[in-house]
Formats: structure tokens, sequence, C-alpha cells
């Protein structure tokens, strides 16, 4: 079967429309954040569903962490959208840092967390990302983390990675958005015209290649990559 513009476009609204269901909070989230002036850059439903989904099967059961939290990290906070189906797949008791440059999108994001009944369980963590994953090593500790999210910089992906590889615990899952395309690029691009796509490249073939993790990118939006580390 041809994978027409038309059949994709449809294939999308069709999952938004039978997996995309959301509470009253997640739905009128994204416009409230126009209407403040954030972009409109957050993740589908039907990927905060995944997400979720995703956030309560990392790291195994609470046994095989000892007595420590269920720990998620989330590069690129915006208005909390994702951050609050993370949240809730990482459930009572557990801790989400979730890295934010912008003070406007933190603000938001965090008047969110906390309408959605989350906000003890996430700390917003106000800088970039490469400034705050050298922190998050010596805080936490190689190992220590169940859940990353990677959603900000797509040129930035590779060193996302070789900054956090060593914080992801066994059985942790590393997860990120946009590893098929962007509004503005797509991997079937040529490399060399686009540093995200490139980058988006690169991440996706240093998970495939990497021994402790098994990796797999879904096509759904615009590409979510999951990666499983062993043990
Ligand atoms: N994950 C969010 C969601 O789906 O609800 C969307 C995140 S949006 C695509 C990217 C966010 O990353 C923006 O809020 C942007 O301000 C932030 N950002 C920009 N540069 C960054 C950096 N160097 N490190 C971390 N986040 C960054």
């Amino acid at each position: 079967m041809e994978m027409t513009p038309q059949r994709w476009s449809y294939t999308n609204a069709y999952l938004r429309g039978v997996f995309g269901d959301q509470d009253e909070q997640l739905r009128t989230l994204m416009m409230r954040a126009v209407a403040a002036g954030l972009p409109d850059i957050a993740v589908s439903a039907d990927v905060g569903r995944l997400l979720m989904i995703l956030a309560s099967m990392a790291g195994g059961n609470a046994g095989a962490r000892g007595a420590r939290p269920k720990i998620g990290v989330e590069l690129g906070t915006l208005a909390g959208y994702s951050g609050i189906w993370i949240a809730r797949g990482l459930g009572e008791g557990s801790r989400l840092i979730t890295v934010e440059p912008e003070p406007r999108h933190a603000d938001f994001a965090r008047r969110e967390f906390a309408a959605a009944g989350v906000g003890d369980r996430v700390e917003i963590r106000e800088g970039t990302a490469l400034e705050v994953l050298p922190q998050l090593r010596s805080e936490l500790g190689p190992g220590s983390v169940d859940f990353l999210f990677i959603d900000a910089i797509k040129r930035e992906y590779p060193a996302y990675y070789r900054e956090a590889r060593d914080l992801i615990a066994p059985g942790g899952l590393i997860v990120a958005d946009n590893v098929l395309g962007a509004g503005n690029w797509w991997i079937d691009e040529s490399p060399g015209a686009n540093p995200d796509r490139d980058g988006a490249d690169e991440f996706n073939r240093l998970l495939a290649a990497d021994a402790e993790f098994e990796a797999v990118a879904v096509p759904i939006r615009e590409g979510v990559l999951i990666a499983r580390r062993q043990g």
C-alpha cells in the first residue's frame, strides 16, 4: 500500500481521534499557552499517552530500584504538556526533573503542574540541557534515571545522548521526539543541508549502535525513538 500525503494525514488524524483522549486541563493547555505567547510545539495527545505508558513501565518495579524513588528527566519543558503525561506515568512518590531555559515557559509550566496535581513530584530546572545534565550527573550519579524524554534542540541530540547515557538505570528508557522530522526538515533530505536533520540522524545511529541499549524509532507523528537499557 502506497503511503500518500493524504493517507499520512488521515492516519495521524485517526490516531489522534482514537488514542487522543485527554482531560479538560490537557485539552485546553496548549490553547492557553499559545494565548500567553508560547509557541505551539508540544507533542500531540497520542504521543503524550505513549509517554505516560512508557514512563509507567520504565525502570521495572520498586524492588528492582531498591529504596530509591522512580526518577524521570525531561529536556524541553515548554508549557508542561508532555511533563504532565510523564509525571502521571511515573506515578506517586516519583520525581520528574524537567529542564527549560526560558523563564516564561518555566513559569507557565509551574502553574500547570500544580493545577494537574503533580506539582509535588515535578521540579523545573531553569537552564539549558547541556548546562543541567552535568549537574544531574554529579547530583544523581550513574544508573539513577529511569526515564529520559528528549525534546529540546534537535542538533544537540547527540550531545544530550553523550551527557545522559551513563545516568540511565538498567531497564531505564531514553525516549526522544522528532527523530524523523520537524516543521522544516525530514529525515529523507540530504545530509549537510540541515543541522537538525543531521543531529537526529546521528542520534538515531548512536542509539542503534549502542550495545547496552535496544532501540527502535516509531513513525508516529514526527518520529519517536524508544531505547531501553539492558538489565
Ligand atoms: N516537551 C514539550 C511538550 O511536548 O509539551 C515541548 C518542548 S518544545 C518542543 C522545546 C522546548 O525546549 C522549548 O520550551 C524551548 O524553550 C526549550 N529549549 C530551548 N533550548 C533549550 C536547551 N538548550 N535546553 C533545553 N531546553 C531548551
